[in-house]
Formats: C-alpha cells, structure tokens, sequence
C-alpha cells in the first residue's frame, strides 16, 4: 500500500500524466558516451520532451543483451524510434546542420562531438550534458515534425549561436506551443498506424 501511495503522490507532482502521449527512444551509442553524459543528456531531452506534451523513455541498445527477452532484439513498436550517437559527420548526405540529422520518421543521428566543442569553446565541460540533450531533443523533433521543420524560434532552429546555446544552458531552449501539439498529434497516429 505504501508504494502504491508514493506513487498517486508521484503522479500528482508530475506535469506529464497517464494520457501523456509516449515515445521509446532506442539508443545506439556509437561514440561511447561516459555514463555520466549520456544519463544527464537523456535527462535533458526527456526534459525538454516533457515541457512539449511528450513523455520520453530510454531503452539503452547499446550493450549486447544476451537473454532472450532483449527487447532491442525485437521490430520496432509503433511509438519507438531509434537515436544514434555518433561522433562526427561520416558524410554529408542527409546533414541538415552541424549537430545532427534526421532520416524520417524513425531514425536521428545526434553528433556528440558538437556538443563537445560547444561546450569547450566555453571551457565549461559540464555543459555537455545539457547541449547534447537539447540536440538529441532536436532530432527527435525532426522524427515527430517531418520534413521541413526548422522554425525561427526556438529548439528547431537550424543554426544555434551563442544567443541559443545560452537558452539551452538556462532551459528555455524549447519548442513552440504548435510544434509540441504536432508532435503529440502524430505520436498518437503512429500508435493507430505504425508508419514503417
Ligand atoms: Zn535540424
């Protein structure tokens, strides 16, 4: 009874409810994150995803499970999408910006690289986690927005300068109340119709 009332506590703290619409994000991590970056990186993703209406979960796809219930081993489920870390562009082909690409509808690629060098560039390393979460949330945008979807403003801009960097680090790099109702709109579809 105790962690059944922990957990309506829980629930009622939270902004993200039960009729919150959900995506699983298969993580492929290619360029080796430390633990620490890639915990504090997802935290921020799910973040941001959570201020626009979406409730993220991470299943780690990265380590070879050898038991036979190893659900990366299994086809993607309607809601899930694949995230790739990688280190630096292997090629230009589908490179929309220096941070990351995206093949619609299932599939980012995040660079981990930039959110190095950004960081660097400020000798702040501590800010990896928060940049490369705001560029992991930016390429998952692409997956639930489509094709064409850079904005003026906010997380999906297409350049990012020092001005958006800063609003990263201070949480309010963001996407538009429209680009949140989209991106719910089209994760409840894919549970009705699965787009692959
Ligand atoms: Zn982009």
């Amino acid at each position: 009874m105790v962690g059944t009332l922990t957990l309506v506590a829980g629930t009622a703290r939270c902004a993200v409810n039960d009729n919150t619409p959900g995506i699983r994000i298969r993580v492929d991590d290619y360029a080796h994150v430390s633990p620490g970056i890639l915990n504090g990186a997802q935290r921020e993703a799910a973040r941001i995803l959570a201020k626009a209406g979406l409730r993220a979960e991470w299943l780690d796809c990265s380590l070879k499970n050898e038991s036979a219930a190893d659900p990366c081993s299994e086809p993607l489920q309607p809601t899930e999408i694949v995230l790739r870390l990688i280190s630096e562009a292997k090629n230009n082909k589908y490179q929309d910006s220096v941070f990351g690409f995206a093949v619609v509808p299932l599939v980012a690629s995040a660079y981990v690289n930039y959110a190095v060098r950004s960081a660097q560039r400020d000798n702040a390393e501590f800010e990896i986690p928060v940049i490369l979460g705001s560029v992991i949330a930016h390429e998952i945008g692409h997956l639930l927005l489509g094709l064409n979807s850079h904005s003026e403003s906010g997380i999906m801009q297409k350049q990012w300068e020092r001005h958006q960097i800063r609003q990263a680090l201070t949480g309010n790099l963001l996407f538009t109340i429209e680009q949140g109702q989209s991106m719910q709109a089209e994760i409840r579809k894919r549970a009705q119709n699965p787009p692959h």
